[in-house]
């Protein structure tokens, strides 16, 4: 059974979170696409966890985790994170990790290039994680990069080390006027941060494939949302992966394998790290409280995140590109104690007010349209069943569902495993 854990809106919906609770029922845990870019909080009874590139499935003994080709892999980041879990009592060996011989290496230049990028764009940056994403995708798909399966051949390696440092440098220093990369270091960083990470590399697809045949059950973890999709996004101010579901075969190495079901982690408001149109934001002393309230800062990056109420038009849109058959909505217990609680329902362009969510240029000048809901005021946190919940909380989960037109199956109420309602 093959089930994809994807993101509805802008990221940060707290996919860690729900991975590590619903990975008890899955036998493998496998990341497809993006790198250490991303940023997943996890709290259980081992401790808290904040993983980057590693599946949040590491965290239960018995499941065997994947890093798919689809990911870009910072080798020297991977090397630390590991380390950093292990110091944390996670063991981490060939047998719960897996890495594809297909996955592509973020080179310390590319996170290079991604910051004299964002420099040279000054004002007018995207908002980038600064850890290179773009430009190893770019370099992926030029066919310029390296692949994890090229460590076990180091005599290859070497002359094509060479061949890529000739070519980087055209626009390092050529382009960027940037001192030079060279080869001498290029070698010595994939003997530090390359060759101890040999045996945990392999045939993914392949190791995937005959899980699948034996009936193990395959959960998909997705970083970012719907809504960062290189191609369904706000681009350009999206990531440079495919954060869909529906790549999730193909980035996970089994493209001749359907999904079977789809779960969309949706925040029950509305949050988005970095730059872009976001029509529902929230300014000033609204919005402070609103982050106060929810933690709202990056993982990866520590960056404020920008905040606004939940926007059924997005996350209507997020839905439908994840393809999700049911909910879990996230961090409700962070919206307690508000007399009134306002949900963008439509977007005002041009006098008309719009429920589709347009082509990313519109959005700049989209107005959000408001529906205001009662508020509760009491700590939710402890709430296990639906019945626990005020009346007030259990119609905003029901307006949003309606609204929304998809099931909401989990609710979340807290950052810690347990924390969580099933409501059916
Ligand atoms: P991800 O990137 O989608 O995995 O989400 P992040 O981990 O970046 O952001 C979600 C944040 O919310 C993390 O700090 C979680 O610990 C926290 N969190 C997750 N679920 C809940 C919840 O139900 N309530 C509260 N208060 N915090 C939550
Ligand atoms: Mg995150």
């Amino acid at each position: 059974m093959l089930t994809s854990i994807c993101g509805i809106n802008w990221g940060d919906e707290g996919k860690g979170r729900m991975v590590d609770l619903l990975s008890r029922d899955f036998d493998v845990v496998c990341r497809y696409q993006g790198g250490n870019n991303a940023g997943h909080t996890v709290i259980n009874e081992r401790g808290k966890f904040i993983l980057n590139l590693l599946p949040s499935g590491i965290l239960r003994e018995d499941v065997v985790n994947v890093l798919g080709n689809g990911m870009v892999i910072d080798i020297k980041h991977l090397t630390e994170e590991a380390n950093r879990l292990r110091a944390q009592g996670i063991q981490i060996t060939p047998k719960n990790l897996k890495i594809s011989d297909k996955a592509v290496i973020t080179m310390p230049y590319h996170v290079l290039m991604d910051c004299l990028e964002e420099e040279r764009l000054a004002d007018k940056k995207f908002g980038s994680t600064r850890r290179g994403i773009a430009p190893v995708y770019a370099d992926k798909y030029m066919k310029k990069a390296f692949r994890m399966g090229e460590l076990l051949n180091p005599e290859l390696l070497k002359k094509r080390v060479e061949d890529i440092v000739e070519w980087k440098n055209l626009t390092v220093v050529g382009g960027y006027n940037h001192a030079p990369v060279t080869v001498e270091e290029i070698l010595d960083y994939f003997k530090t941060y390359g060759e101890p990470l040999k045996d945990y590399i392999c045939d993914t697809g392949l190791y995937l494939n005959e899980a699948n045949k034996q009936g193990k059950k395959i959960m998909f973890e997705a970083q970012l949302g719907a809504l960062r999709d290189i191609d369904f996004g706000i681009y350009p101010y999206t990531s440079s992966s495919s954060t869909i579901a529906a790549y999730a075969p193909i980035g996970a190495g089994v493209p001749n394998l359907k999904l079977d079901n789809s779960i969309g982690i949706m925040k029950a408001y509305s949050t988005c790290v970095g730059e872009g149109p976001f029509t529902a934001e929230y300014f000033g002393e609204k919005a402070e409280k609103l982050r106060e309230a929810g933690g709202e800062y990056g993982a990866a990056t520590g960056r404020p995140r920008r905040v606004g109420p939940f926007d059924v038009v997005a996350s209507r849109y997020g839905i439908r590109c994840q393809g999700a058959d049911e909910i879990a909505l996230t961090k409700l217990d962070v919206l307690s104690g508000h007399e009134e609680l306002e949900v963008c329902v439509a977007y005002e362009l041009n006098g008309k007010e719009i429920k589709e969510f347009p082509f990313t240029d519109v959005l700049d000048e989209c107005k959000p349209v408001f529906a205001k809901m009662k508020g509760w005021n009491c700590d939710i946190s402890a709430c296990r069943k639906p019945s626990d919940l005020p009346k007030e909380a259990l119609d905003y989960i029901r307006f949003i569902e309606e609204a929304c037109e998809c099931k909401i199956r989990y609710v979340s109420v807290g950052a810690e495993r347990e924390a969580y309602i099933k409501m059916y």
